[in-house]
C-alpha cells in the first residue's frame, strides 16, 4: 500500500505538467495578441492624415447663345486638374438646364435643345459634342490661366500652345 501515494503524486505531476503546457500556450497566444495590438496601434499613429477630398470648380461659358457651367475636379495637393465635364447647355434667359428633344429644323427632323421654362429652342448643333469639348477645354484653359502652378491631369486637353 506504500506505492499508492506515489501514483497519486505522479498523477498530480502529470496534471500539473498538462496545466503548465496549457497555460504556456495561453500565455503565448495572449502575447501574440498583445503584440498584434501594439503593431496596430503604431500603424494607426504613423498613418498619414487623410487626403483632402478633390475640390469642385465651376466656371461659366457661353457658346451659340447658350450658357454652360462646366465643372472641374481639382486635386489641390497634387495641383492637378483631375477631370472636366462640360455638363448640359443652359437657357441664357432662364439659366435653366435645357433638354434635348426631337424637333424639326429647316423642314427636316432634327434634335433640338429646348428650355422647359421659356420654350427657347436651339438646334442640336449649337450644343453638340464638339461644342461641349470646346467648352470643357476652355474651362481648363481658364483655370490654368488663373492657377499657374496647376497642370492638367493625364488625358486632359490643356490647349496650351505645343512646343514647336
Ligand atoms: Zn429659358
Amino acid at each position: 500500500m506504500a506505492y499508492e501515494p506515489m501514483v497519486g503524486l505522479a498523477a498530480l505531476a502529470a496534471l500539473l505538467a498538462a496545466a503548465c503546457t496549457a497555460l504556456a500556450r495561453q500565455t503565448s497566444r495572449l502575447r501574440h495578441e498583445v503584440e498584434a495590438l501594439g503593431r496596430a496601434l503604431i500603424a494607426e499613429k504613423n498613418r498619414p492624415p487623410p487626403e483632402p477630398p478633390p475640390r469642385l470648380y465651376q466656371s461659366r461659358q457661353t457658346a451659340f447663345a447658350l450658357l454652360w457651367f462646366p465643372e472641374l475636379v481639382v486635386d489641390e495637393k497634387r495641383k492637378m486638374i483631375i477631370s472636366v465635364a462640360a455638363g448640359v447647355p443652359h437657357c441664357a434667359k432662364c439659366l435653366r438646364p435645357m433638354k434635348l428633344a426631337g424637333g424639326v429644323v429647316d423642314g427636316r427632323s432634327a434634335e433640338e435643345w429646348i428650355c422647359a421654362t421659356c420654350g427657347d429652342r436651339r438646334a442640336n448643333t449649337a450644343a453638340d459634342f464638339t461644342v461641349a469639348e470646346a467648352i470643357a477645354s476652355e474651362a481648363v484653359r481658364e483655370f490654368l490661366a488663373l492657377h499657374e502652378d496647376y497642370r492638367p491631369g493625364p488625358g486632359l486637353k490643356s490647349d496650351q500652345p505645343k512646343p514647336s
